[in-house]
């Protein structure tokens, strides 16, 4: 197989080449302003994002994770804290709860959506819980009503892992806003993806927000900026998370047309779901709970679980595919998160979906035709074997 006709699981190539004049004269732009970080194409972007989520602030980090640490650490989680976490998620959802010094509580997710199981959440309450913080994977959104009501009823904490989440909405709320706050990652391959590493915090909570602003300059001044009062004065100990103006000038432009690259990745789950229909039984494609707004679903992953899921990779790859598993492992069985006192809760779903779940490739660049012989290749792969 030639390198013409592989079909990576992921790439913007296309897009990059198409948009190079307007990308290289953003480069020129920022280059020319002598301004590299934290600059006014960031605040700018910050606007847009606020604007587009209906965010009261959107605070921009270096990315994803970062915004993670330091959502915790303004919302108050610290030592002696435990906060409530999916079993069933990327690694970076539990280890920044490690990294301000608190307990992930591990617990399982719903069949389908992926998401926390609020019944198993609310077992695992105990006195020293302080948060719960739900992801939403993949296509949609966790059981947000009933995570709020939970929260509620508990005194809790409600902070959402939203690193996945631009343009989600349930209830007509946009990922991130329905407790203390939530994040968004514009890693490449994320819905709305940079040409490297950003990453923003979502919150309606004023004192988070100002909180956030500090600590990603080092805990400065009164709201991070350069040039306030509060220049060189260390009000806590932050870290250093800035984001690049040239990552932020490329999100703009690519924010332009993320409804429309939203409504190619529809287009193509949806041809997805036709072509391995007939393998229902063997391939399950995406479950998508009933939407709850127009916006609700937004497919950054597209996940089948499936029989001999390692095999199928493998046939897929060998013949130019590439393909995740989403996620291998739930993260008790981390080698790092496994001895530790939150890993003890049961999850028999996460255990079931990390053997059986497998993304095929999905996003804007690909064509129709790429995506019906990947379906293709998954028939035959099937085909061949019964
Ligand atoms: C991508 C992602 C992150 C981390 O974001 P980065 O920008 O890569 O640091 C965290 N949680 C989830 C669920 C993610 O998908």
């Amino acid at each position: 197989m030639s390198d013409a006709t592989a079909i990576p699981f992921f790439s913007g190539a296309a897009s990059a080449r198409r948009d190079r004049t307007r990308l290289e004269a953003m480069v020129r732009q920022v280059a020319a302003s002598g301004r590299f970080t934290s600059g006014p194409v960031t605040a700018e972007l910050e606007a847009a994002i606020a604007a587009r989520t209906g965010a009261r602030h959107a605070v921009a980090v270096a990315n994803g994770t970062d915004a993670l640490v330091i959502l915790l650490r303004a919302a108050g989680i610290g030592p002696g804290d435990e906060v409530i976490v999916p079993a069933y998620t990327f690694f970076a959802t539990a280890s920044c709860v490690l990294h301000v010094g608190a307990e992930p509580v591990l617990v399982d997710v719903l069949p389908g959506s992926y998401a926390m199981d609020p019944a198993r959440a609310e077992a695992a309450i105990t006195e020293r819980t302080k948060a719960i913080m739900p992801v939403h994977l993949f296509s949609q959104m966790a059981d947000m009503e009933a995570l709020k009501d939970l929260a509620d009823r508990h005194g809790l904490l409600l902070l959402e892992d939203s690193a996945e989440g631009i343009d989600m909405r349930a209830g007509g709320v946009h990922a991130g806003l329905w407790g203390s706050g939530g994040v968004l990652s514009f890693f490449p391959t994320k819905t709305l993806g940079s040409l490297g590493d950003a990453g923003m915090l979502l919150t309606d909570d004023d004192d988070i927000a100002a909180s956030a602003r500090r600590l990603r300059l080092h805990g400065q001044g009164t709201d991070g900026a350069y040039d306030t009062d509060g220049a060189y004065v260390y009000q806590e100990i932050g870290y250093n998370s800035r984001c690049d103006e040239l990552q932020s000038a490329f999100l703009l432009h690519r924010l332009e047309r993320l409804g429309d690259e939203i409504g190619r990745r529809a287009e193509l789950a949806a041809r997805y779901d036709r072509l391995l229909a007939p393998l229902a039984g063997t391939v399950t494609t995406p479950w998508m709970a009933p939407a709850k707004t127009p916006s609700n679903q937004v497919y950054y992953v597209y996940l089948i679980e499936c029989d001999r899921r390692d095999e199928l990779a493998a046939y897929l790859e060998a013949n130019g595919v590439g393909t995740e598993a989403y996620y291998p492992r739930p993260l008790t069985q981390q080698p790092l998160l496994a001895p530790l006192p939150g890993s003890r809760h049961p999850v028999p779903v996460s255990d079931a979906s990390a053997r059986r779940a497998l993304a095929l490739p999905l996003y804007p660049d690909l064509t129709d035709e790429q995506a019906d012989r990947v379906a293709a290749l998954v028939h035959a792969f099937y085909g061949a074997a019964s």
